[in-house]
């Protein structure tokens, strides 16, 4: 006979591990199914870094913060190491430093500290390069290493919570209550899909009518610099990618500027995220590339295009790469598509690239709307 739960998710990727933890802190009986023997999507490839600096203002910015209080309260529990805290943003052109200025005056800057370059020297002497013309600093941003963290997150849900985790294990068709599934039927009363970036397996009319694509970035792991990076750090081009500070009408002047200086990385969706790990390596990246189907290899060109931001910024040259990989994500035109296709399921993918930072609160959401209460951020 089918084993029965009160709530079936697909999907152990943090979007499927946030909706599992909002689930079973109910008190509810959850199963994750991922047809994956091991966590190996986006959840994995990424920076970790819960960002919550930058994020659009209003509705992805609360639930950055509250994502990110999240990770606060279970990672001592989870055995999940906070690395980093904070984010150094050095800038290096007065039309990006204006926009650090309007982004001070809104209440995304509460906490924040605009510096100039000099102050932002003399606190972080190893990553303030000499055409540092200001930097922000902010304390609200927080930094995991997803490789260890996501497969720490999913053993403590099923030793705390008793969520049950059902791998290599490949969701074909969710009739609720049933799931069938590529090892047998599973019944479920409520059923949350998380798919990340598989848009055609389950509900992909959904997928097309919300205008989701995937977008490939390139990601590096470069040796230790030799020193403790501060914070995680961020540069000029950040500043048109992150609405919460592309939104605002300062940008402008500055994207002209890069689309003038940089503008073969714009073309590529290259910004700068570096952060560090815990044996000194650094993880930097990125660039975004949309397709329906990304091309698997990572160009020479674009990884160079990453480094040379990392130097420009910091003034150092970068450290020899020792790993290379892609990623890939769920894109679309906004930030979530939170779908019913049955009163009981949910279709729920964050397509904005910022599941780390915003992925518990969204679970939270996806749960209440499941059990139809009040949405909340
Ligand atoms: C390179 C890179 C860097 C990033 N950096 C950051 C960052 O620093 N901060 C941040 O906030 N965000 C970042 N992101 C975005 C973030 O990683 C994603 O938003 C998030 O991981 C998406 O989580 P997910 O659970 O939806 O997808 P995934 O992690 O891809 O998980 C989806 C899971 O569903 C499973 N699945 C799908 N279909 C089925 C099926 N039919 N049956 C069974 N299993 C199924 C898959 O096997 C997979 O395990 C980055 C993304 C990438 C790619």
């Amino acid at each position: 006979m089918a084993r029965r739960y009160q709530v079936a998710v697909v999907g152990a990727g943090i979007v499927g591990l946030a909706c599992a933890l909002a689930a079973a802190r109910r008190g509810l009986s959850v199963v994750v199914i991922d047809r994956d023997a091991q966590a190996n999507g986006a959840s994995i490839r990424n920076f970790g870094f819960v960002t919550v600096t930058g994020q659009p203002r209003g509705n992805i910015w609360s639930r950055a913060h509250r994502t990110r209080a999240v990770w606060d309260e279970i990672a001592c529990e989870a055995d999940v190491s906070i690395l980093q805290r904070g984010l150094w943003l050095p800038v290096r052109r007065p039309e990006a430093a204006a926009v650090l200025e309007a982004f001070m005056a809104t209440e995304m800057g509460e906490g924040c500290r605009l510096m100039t370059a000099g102050e932002a020297r003399a606190r972080a002497p190893e990553i303030i390069g000499p055409d540092t013309v200001a930097a922000l600093w902010s304390p609200h941003d927080l930094r995991v290493d997803s490789r260890s963290a996501i497969p720490r997150l999913a053993a403590w849900l099923a030793a705390r919570f008793g969520v049950e985790f059902l791998r290599q294990t490949a969701v074909q068709a969710v009739e609720p209550p049933r799931v069938l599934t590529s090892r047998g039927i599973i019944e479920a009363e409520r059923i949350v899909v998380c798919p990340g970036d598989d848009l055609v397996s389950l509900f992909p009319d959904y997928m097309t009518d919300a205008g989701l694509a995937r977008c490939k970035l390139q990601m590096m792991r470069l040796a230790s610099p030799g020193f403790v990076l501060p914070a995680p750090i961020m540069s000029d081009l950040g500043l048109v990618r992150y609405g919460g500070y592309a939104d605002l009408p300062e940008a402008a002047a500055l994207r002209a500027r890069l689309e003038a200086e940089q503008g073969q990385a714009l073309a590529d969706g290259v910004h700068l995220i570096a952060v560090q790990d815990a044996d000194g390596a650094l993880v930097v990246g990125d660039s975004h590339h949309d397709a329906a189907t990304p091309d698997p290899f990572a160009s020479a060109a674009v990884d160079q295009l990453i480094l040379d931001e990392w130097h420009a910024a910091t003034g150092r040259p970068a450290p020899a790469v020792l790993q290379r990989w892609t990623g890939t994500y769920a894109y679309g035109p906004k930030a979530d598509l939170i779908a019913a296709p049955h009163p009981d399921v949910r279709l729920a993918l964050i397509t904005a690239g910022n599941g780390a930072s915003t992925g518990f609160a969204f679970g939270e959401a996806v749960i209440s709307d499941l059990f139809q209460e009040t949405f909340k951020p």
